[in-house]
């Protein structure tokens, strides 16, 4: 199902049942090695048992190929029966790589596509295929595929890194809506401030479609160093003192992180979000903090399938 379906359909239910309607969606990466794989299949198993709306799986983490991703999109839809978001990007591939990519994703019942250009290599050529863009991209599916996909593309809260102005890369973003993109999911932040300044602006330009705060917990002090040495985000003087004060004492610096993703997404809900992304890193445990400490899963459900021979025989008894 499309993700605006999805979440029209969750807004309805949670109305009737007077809870609340934020909903959450996931981003976790394919595995590098066959025991990160074995580990990824039963951290989305526990992720699946939240009850996420959609599941994001990257393209490129670790030089992981769109093959990886499509296949752990698969697995996510046959195994657990999640809706899935493809993450695809523009500057490694041919025209033609692309058109069979999409064709698998669609032929595999997939229907959400994060639509992105992905990061200039440092070194080296990108594929010369006429597509320079994520509003490139945007065309490109749409011309293929009509209305078939939802498409999302990327927000850049503090604008991105390559672009002279925050109103050029806001431009930027409203043509890729105006391309045929009908959601926003932005890339991480550290002041929720920063993130309500950015949609307000989204509503000045005329960008109408939901925008996504994309929330990395700090959960791991490498990674956290790495991703945002990557992205160039600011991280507030106090926040990077306390990660330097912690970064010794995993235990502490995840309840640090736990606790200051439940205040940033507290304050979120508050400014009326409809959503929340959270970058899981591959990981349950914090997530699973994280979303009982906002008290936005308040049952558990646990799907049926695949059925225990116990569960079965017991039933028919
Ligand atoms: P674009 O929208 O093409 O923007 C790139 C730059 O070009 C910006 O400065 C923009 O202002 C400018 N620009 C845009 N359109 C035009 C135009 N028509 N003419 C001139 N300038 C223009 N990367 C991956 O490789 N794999 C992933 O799975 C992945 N997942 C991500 C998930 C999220 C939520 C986010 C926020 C980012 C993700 N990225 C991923 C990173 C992303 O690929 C990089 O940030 C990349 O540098 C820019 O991608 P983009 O789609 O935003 O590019």
């Amino acid at each position: 199902m499309k993700l605006l379906d999805l979440i029209e359909h969750h807004k309805r239910v949670n109305k009737k049942l007077q809870r609340n309607d934020v909903f959450y969606s996931f981003e976790i990466y394919p595995a590098k090695t066959e025991r990160g794989e074995l580990n990824l299949r039963k951290t989305m198993s526990k992720l699946a048992d939240l009850e996420p709306l959609i599941f994001n799986i990257t393209y490129g983490a670790g030089g992981s190929k769109n093959k990886d991703s499509l296949q752990v999109c698969k697995r996510a839809q046959q195994l657990h029966g999640l809706n899935t978001m493809l993450h695809l990007n523009v500057i490694s591939k041919t025209r033609k790589e692309l058109k069979e990519l999409l064709q698998q994703a669609r032929d595999s019942g997939i229907q959400n596509i994060l639509a992105l250009r992905g990061d200039l290599p440092k070194e080296g050529k990108t594929v010369d295929n006429g597509l320079e863009h994520a509003s490139d991209l945007v065309t490109f599916i749409r011309e293929l595929h009509g209305n078939y996909f939802g498409i999302c593309v990327a927000g850049y809260p503090e604008s991105h890194p390559e672009s002279k102005s925050i109103e050029e890369d806001l431009k930027y973003l409203k043509l890729k809506v105006d391309c045929g993109a009908n959601m926003i999911i932005s890339q991480m932040f550290f002041d929720p401030q920063t993130f309500i300044d950015f949609r307000n602006n989204c509503r000045k330009i005329g960008i109408t479609c939901p925008i996504i705060p994309g929330i990395l917990p700090i959960i791991n002090y490498k990674g956290f160093k790495a991703v945002v040495e990557m992205a160039k985000v600011h991280v507030p003087k106090e926040i990077l003192e306390k990660v330097e004060e912690l970064k010794d004492d995993n235990i502490k610096l995840v309840d640090y992180g736990v606790k200051l993703c439940i205040d940033m997404c507290q304050k979120l809900i508050e400014k009326g979000t409809v959503g929340l992304h959270l970058y899981c890193q591959n990981r349950f445990k914090p997530i699973n903090r994280i979303i009982y400490g906002l008290n936005l899963r308040t049952f558990r459900c646990r799907r049926p399938f695949p059925f225990r021979k116990s569960t079965i025989k017991s039933r028919n008894n």
